[in-house]
């Protein structure tokens, strides 16, 4: 692993750097006009924090192996070699903010082939999509009111939210200062609505344990003109949901950009009908004296967002899905052949729609609690994280590295097989 991070440190330098040299050169022969050199050209070989190549080792921490996915608490995911060479290109060059802002969320809707009223912003993070979305929609441009957030005063402040779609993400649309109004049939909907009503929220994950599903909510709003967002933080893949959602008339709509897009860890997308998305923008950092001033976008990671979503758009998702299904069976087939251990498969349906592995075993042939085998298996060396439950192990393969699968099994045949009854 370490050897991997170091090799893989190397061609991020090396790809940066040639990138840069590329793009001189290409100035000079096509004659467009020259840039200024970058003030600090990347360094070939680093001295100090860096200089092995594991920067984690260094400050005295040890790497897990993330059988458990996009986990914002384990650093989201791992972001792609051509994130990371434009990212270092767009740090050598001051550039206006918002300017760019505007530029990626025109790149964006092209990428996306949005409808023509969209646009489109770069956020730190699907959550701050919330919070700005929702800002926007309760000041419109009214720099008064921008100032005044969160205090409602004269302005709209509540937003409609089903019971079931509750969760902890839903603190960023009260950090506005909006309370939620928390509905679970279609009557009380009608019953909620009223002229303070500002939004109405949909959490896309639990579509299936609402009342109200995806289609009918943002039909129910527009019935009422109130504007209808989308949290669909964890949504890709399918690739479809990047542009499903805006067809279907949803005003707002929040990506991650650190999940399986693998985009910067701080990014994420806003996108939305375009009055909306300068109203979030109007309430987002650069602005000062704003509610979204502390949910900093830096340039580099508006534009390896961009890089994120033109690689994500143009990737073989067919290949890829049968990757993390082979990574599961390798695993499966190794662990099965323990007495006693079993395993299943399921995709769900919305959110980290991708290949999960559960691991049972007869705790007369093992003994072992599910918790215990997880708990081990994050202080082995390597370090592995997956979930548990009180019935087995839980996990997933997109996050992994090429190889790891054959660590994992290694590491749980030997669990298995030290904890026999
Ligand atoms: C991950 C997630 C978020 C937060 O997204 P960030 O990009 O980490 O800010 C919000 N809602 C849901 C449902 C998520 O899964």
């Amino acid at each position: 692993m370490t050897l991997n991070h170091r090799s893989d440190r190397r061609m991020f330098l090396g790809s940066a750097g040639m990138l840069a040299g590329m793009m001189l050169n290409a100035r000079r022969i096509f004659g467009l006009p020259a840039v200024v050199a970058p003030a600090s050209p990347v360094p070939e070989k680093l001295i100090g924090l860096g200089a092995t190549g594991n920067v984690y080792a260094e400050l005295g921490l040890t790497t897990v192996i993330n059988a458990h996915g996009t986990m914002t608490y384990l650093g989201g995911s791992l972001a792609r070699p051509e994130v990371e060479a434009v990212m270092a290109l767009a740090g050598q060059h001051f550039v206006p903010i918002v300017d760019l802002e505007v530029a990626a969320g025109k790149r964006i809707c092209e990428l996306l082939k949005l409808p023509a009223d969209y646009d489109a912003i770069v956020t730190c993070g699907a959550a701050a999509g919330m919070q700005t979305g929702l800002s926007g929609i309760l000041t419109g441009s009214n720099p008064k009111f921008i100032e005044q957030l969160p205090d409602l005063t004269g302005m709209k402040s509540e937003v409609i939210i089903q019971k079931s779609h509750r969760n902890p993400f839903d603190h960023q649309l009260r950090a506005t200062g909006a309370k939620l109004v928390v509905v679970e049939s279609r009557d009380d909907v009608k019953k909620a609505i009223n002229p303070q009503t500002a939004m109405m929220h949909f959490s896309n994950f639990a579509n299936a344990s609402g009342l109200i599903k995806v289609d009918e909510w943002v039909k129910l709003a527009h019935e009422n003109q109130i504007p209808a967002f989308i949290d669909a933080a964890a949504d890709t893949p399918p690739v479809s949901n990047l542009w499903d959602y805006a067809k279907m008339g949803y005003d707002l709509i929040a990506f991650s950009g650190g999940k399986a897009i693998r985009g910067p860890q701080c990014a994420g997308l806003l996108l939305g009908k375009k009055d909306l998305i300068a109203n979030a923008l109007l309430n987002s950092c650069p602005h000062e004296d704003t509610i979204g001033r502390p949910m900093k976008v830096g340039k580099e990671e508006i534009v390896g967002m961009v890089k994120a979503l033109e690689c994500y758009l143009n990737e073989d998702h067919a290949a890829l899905d049968k990757e993390w299904w082979s990574r599961l069976d390798f695993i499966s087939r190794e662990i099965a052949a323990v007495p006693g251990v079993t395993t299943s498969f399921d995709v769900p349906d919305i959110a980290n729609h991708v290949p999960h592995m559960n691991i049972f075993w007869d705790p007369r042939k093992v003994s072992l609690t599910p918790r215990e085998a997880a708990s081990l298996l994050r202080k082995a060396d390597p370090s592995i994280v997956l979930g548990s439950s009180e019935h087995g192990l839980g996990m997933n393969s997109f996050m992994l590295q090429p190889g790891e699968e054959k660590i994992i099994a290694a590491q749980l045949v030997k669990l298995f097989k030290s904890h026999a009854a």
